[in-house]
């Protein structure tokens, strides 16, 4: 037995370890069927059962009203920046983005080869460092929708409470922040988020679409990039990634007996706190996002050079903290502490950052 390290990755992120052992003991034969999932039909009743399974838990621990299709699609949330416009945004059309960090870009530049897009806001000006305020957003009234990233990874960047936009759907790009803390369902027209961050494994993309929406999508759209085609096939179109979606329902499992989300948000907001204390406790560090902004699951900051924040990550990863260093479009360190992250690993860092600056401030 190797021993485990406190694994700060943004993604593909750690995984609660129960989840791992349960996968380990039933790696050669899911009890009672004699094979691994990874060797069952993806249209057998044992897998329809997993499928099942993973959908009613999300319902449950999400809120999911039953006017919602809950999608387990494959591509990422990549594939979603244009999916989501090929599918709404009809030719003519202009849709609203808010931007917010480096996904949200990404977002707008898939959307920009199907149609209009009017950034509504953007706060790349100011580095990126928080969520614009309610009376700067210009919004269109008639926009086909109205796109979000509820968690800007890259920044440390995350939204607490939903955008007004009026009767205007609001899409949102959940991929780092899904299932972290309860959130109001009925304020999203379609919700989606690449596995990897907070689910499972990377290889699955959960999308939550309000049934209204697929009246929009235009017909003669390519099959598998039409929403409609994994609506009425209950995402078994083609061959889901069957392990994946066998792990997100262990981790929703998980989640169920940690008390669900009211529980992770506790949990959460008490790992994040013990980190931006350390970060405002001294000038040695400075945390990258506004404090009214900040993420609960990456924690972003800097310290006084780009040298000492090299040595700060090579010395943590020896320490037994991987993963710290900064996206390579920001630099400077972040700790993603997604829900899997266990609270000593927050003690830890806080610890380490205590005695870097000991010996280096
Ligand atoms: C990681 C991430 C993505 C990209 O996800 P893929 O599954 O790799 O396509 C998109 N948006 C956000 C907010 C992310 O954190």
């Amino acid at each position: 037995m190797t021993e485990r390290i406190f694994n700060f990755s943004a993604g593909p992120a750690m995984l609660p370890v129960p989840v791992l052992e349960q996968a380990q003991r039933e790696m050669l034969s899911l009890p009672g069927v004699g094979m691994s999932v990874m060797e069952i039909s993806h249209r057998s009743k044992e897998f329809d059962d997993i499928i099942n399974s993973a959908e009613q838990s999300l319902r449950e621990l999400m809120g999911i009203p039953e006017n919602y299709r809950v999608l387990f699609l494959q591509g990422g949330a990549s594939l979603q920046f244009s999916m989501i416009p090929i599918n709404l945004l009809p030719g003519g059309g202009s849709a609203d983005y808010i931007v917010t960090g480096s996904w949200g870009k990404k977002a707008v530049k898939e959307a920009k080869r199907v149609g209009g897009v009017n950034v509504a806001a953007s706060t790349q000006d100011g580095g990126f460092k928080n969520i614009p305020p309610q009376d700067q957003l210009k919004l269109d009234p008639h926009a086909a929708y109205v796109h979000i990233t509820t968690n800007e990874t890259i920044e440390g960047v995350e939204w607490h409470a939903e955008p007004e936009v009026g009767e205007v759907p609001l899409v949102a790009d959940a991929s780092s922040d899904i299932l972290s803390h309860p959130i109001p369902l009925e304020k999203y027209a379609l919700i989606y988020a690449g596995a990897q961050k907070n689910m499972g494994p990377s290889g699955v993309t959960l999308v939550i679409i309000r049934d209204d929406l697929l009246a929009r999508i235009p017909d003669g759209l390519h099959t598998m990039l039409d929403y409609r085609t994994h609506v009425e096939n209950k995402s078994l179109y083609n061959t889901p990634n069957t392990w994946g979606i066998y792990i997100l329902n262990l981790v929703c499992q998980w989640l169920k007996e940690k008390g669900g989300l009211d529980g992770m948000h506790r949990e959460n907001e008490a790992k994040a706190k013990m980190i931006y204390d350390a970060i405002d406790a001294t000038d040695f560090y400075r945390g990258h996002a506004d404090p009214e902004a900040r993420s609960l699951m990456n924690v972003t900051f800097r310290l006084p050079s780009e040298d000492l924040e090299k040595q700060f990550a090579k010395e943590a990863t020896a320490a037994g903290l991987d993963g710290l260093k900064g996206h390579r479009s920001v630099g400077g360190i972040r700790a993603s502490i997604y829900n899997a992250f266990p609270r000593e690993g927050a003690e830890a860092l806080v610890a380490f950052m205590k005695e870097f600056e000991k010996k280096n401030g």
